[in-house]
């Protein structure tokens, strides 16, 4: 089944460990991917606090190198992705869609050229903030009262509405949310966030954003991290299948995927240890009594269909 994870850490622990997507020591290997069926794959640069000081587009650029560097290493298996058509085309031939996501603004460095620049090395997706302020808005670790985009915040999404871009809201406040929903142009998404009604935490989205992100086309990719799913100490994939079930019921079976956050999460849900377990997902929501056609939305088309019309 087409399977499109729209969020993992793995370039971090390439960078930080030097390891090669052969290491079977973390979430994600190539060996993983290829036995969970995962068919399109984003990869996030995420750029650490430690860098914001006038090292972020350094370490940005360091980051999408590495990406570069592991789809040259891999030509069999991996395929460079940057539209729905490549992502279609890598699947067909069998190769894993490889996308490249800016996880946090930072790195733009207040620089609209530096966005066009990261787009030109091949960045499709640029989550706004990570959990902290930047130029562009708050993140949501800086409460609401922090108020919503700035003017360059807002000038980067009608640039990568121009460029087209998927502008992702995860780890955005909820006054930014609201901005990006009022100002972009197309549709956007959460790539790696829950409900906030099954686990109320900052991370995750209340109803009424659910509800107003699916009215715009967006998709939502249910993060895997267990303190997003559930308040106690641990999760299980029941609780993956809770999240996803309870994003259908609020906004409809096509603003629903799947955003694992592999390699950037410190703990899983037990039944779902590493990529390689996603085609249990597709078996739990069968066993739940959803239909293909809904569990194929939910596993990678509806993704699909955003990066279709986005970025063509
Ligand atoms: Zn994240």
């Amino acid at each position: 089944m087409f399977t499109f994870d729209a969020h993992i850490d793995t370039l971090l622990q390439l960078v930080h460990s030097g390891r090669s997507l052969a290491d079977a020591s973390g979430h994600v290997s190539l060996e993983k991917l290829r036995k969970g069926g995962v068919s399109a794959q984003v990869f996030a640069v995420f750029v650490e606090p430690d860098f914001y000081q006038g090292m972020a587009l350094h370490r940005a650029l360091q980051m999408i190198d590495v990406f570069w560097q592991m789809i040259a290493e891999y030509p069999d298996d991996l395929a460079f992705a940057d539209s729905g058509t490549a992502i279609r085309k890598s699947y067909q031939a069998g190769k894993i869609a490889c996308m490249l996501a800016l996880e946090g603004g930072e790195a733009l460095q207040g620089s609209l050229a530096n966005l066009r620049n990261l787009h030109r090395l091949g960045v499709r997706v640029l989550t706004l903030t990570w959990n902290y302020r930047n130029a562009l808005a708050n993140g949501q670790s800086e409460g609401d009262a922090s108020g919503g985009l700035s003017p360059f915040g807002r000038e980067v999404i009608a640039e990568m509405n121009r460029l087209g871009m998927l502008v992702d809201v995860s780890h955005l406040n909820e006054p930014g949310f609201w901005d990006v929903l009022e100002i972009s142009g197309d549709p956007v998404i959460a790539s790696h966030s829950c409900a906030r009604s099954l686990r109320d935490h900052g991370r995750n989205l209340t109803d009424r954003q659910i509800k107003a992100l699916a009215d715009k086309g967006g998709v939502i990719g249910v993060n895997f991290y267990p303190g997003f799913l559930t308040a106690g100490e641990s999760a299980a994939l029941e609780d993956v299948l809770d999240h996803i079930e309870y994003l259908i019921n609020v906004g409809g079976s096509d603003c629903v995927g799947l955003g694992s956050d592999y390699d950037g999460i410190n703990a899983v849900p037990d039944g779902l240890q590493d990529c390689s377990m996603m085609p249990t997902i597709a078996a739990g929501l069968e066993s739940r009594g959803h239909s293909l056609t809904v569990i194929e939305k939910i596993m990678g088309g509806n993704f699909l269909r955003i990066a279709e019309s986005v970025l063509g």
